[in-house]
């Protein structure tokens, strides 16, 4: 059984998606190796939760995002939208769904244009969608201000008269304008101080609460990803490794790779801290992955099978799937 075959699919489910582009090689750019950025990841999102997306960086969870966001093109796999797939979608096809599908991305000041009012761009995505008067669409624009926590009076301010955080509020209200369904987050607050990262955080979920949301959030932080996600999807070169419930993640994780994770975090307690193991050695290159089981050469369980086989994503607890030799598949309820 699939990790997304458990569930409601609801709004967004993504099957064996894929991404791989050749490397240019020479004064003639020639092509040279592929590059699997995205190996065949699948999950689905149901209405109103949130996805944490996680991994170290490099292990294709921002490259995911864009490829959902159809900003790139997929090599192969499928992304469907309610339903509807959308893998193959033209840009004058997708126009319907990026109402419903919106993204906030990690560094507010480079994703708002300069040189451009703060109230305007709040309003672009609404224009694009709705004929409004100029006086309307203030309304909305001052209304989306207040609900995110900037003050109508900043409206006519530039980019670069906010903070990181009021920034990133921006980016937030511009996503809300036309009362999306999804919004795919890539890093939105890794590039702000811990203290507004909460802030921000506290934001998303009140907003995700009051409109139904459901959020894709791809994070480094597992700290925040605990904090914000109901499931928590983990990632390693371009596949996805484990995904289950967030506590059963943090509480009992069943992969290797999601165990070191977790223990990479610091802890307050001293003694906690001896007994950490450190997961050794860098993320192998996305070129020319590891054969078998991509974790193998880090992976302090490693045997044999694990550099000849890939091991294949299975239940191993209700509602929680992880992709290792080690682990047993959950045992079918015997009937009767
Ligand atoms: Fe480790 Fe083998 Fe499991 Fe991969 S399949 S995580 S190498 S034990």
């Amino acid at each position: 059984m699939s990790p997304s075959a458990t569930m409601d699919p609801g709004l967004l489910e993504v099957r064996d998606l894929r991404k791989h582009y050749p490397t240019r090689q020479g004064w003639l750019g020639r092509s040279g190796a592929m590059v699997r950025a995205v190996d065949g990841v699948s999950f689905s999102i149901a209405a109103g939760e949130t996805l944490g997306l996680v991994g170290e960086s490099g292990c294709g969870k921002s490259t995911t995002a864009k490829l959902i966001l159809r900003l790139q093109d997929p090599s192969a796999g499928q992304i469907l939208w309610r339903g509807q797939h959308i893998e193959g979608l033209n840009q004058a096809g997708m126009r319907s769904v990026r109402r419903e599908l919106q993204a906030v991305f990690q560094d507010p000041y480079s994703s708002l244009n300069p040189r451009i009012r703060a109230a305007d761009i709040v309003a672009e995505p609404l224009r694009n969608y709705e004929a409004l008067s100029t006086a309307q669409a203030r309304e909305r624009v001052a209304s989306l201000f207040e609900r995110v926590g900037l003050r109508p009076d900043q409206m006519l301010k530039y980019p670069f008269e906010f903070s990181g955080g009021q920034r990133q509020r921006l980016g937030i209200a511009r996503a809300l304008s036309v009362q999306p369904k999804l919004i795919v987050c890539d890093e939105p607050v890794s590039a702000l101080d811990v203290s507004v990262q909460a802030q921000v955080i506290n934001l998303m979920m009140d907003l995700q609460h009051e409109f139904g949301l459901s959020y894709l959030f791809v994070a480094h932080d597992l700290a925040v990803v605990e904090h914000i996600s109901q499931r928590v999807a983990v990632m390693y070169l371009g596949r996805i490794v484990e995904i289950a419930p967030k506590r059963m993640i943090f509480t009992h994780p069943q992969h290797p790779y999601t165990e070191a994770l977790l223990e990479a975090v610091p802890v307050p307690d001293p003694t906690a801290r001896r007994q950490r193991r450190i997961l050794g050695g860098d993320v192998p290159s996305p070129i020319n992955p590891p054969s078998g089981c991509h974790f193998h050469t880090r992976c302090p369980y490693a045997e044999e099978r694990c550099r000849r086989e890939q091991p294949v994503m299975r239940e191993v607890a209700a509602g929680q799937f992880a992709a290792c030799h080690l682990r047993e598949p959950l045992a079918a309820m015997p009937i009767g």
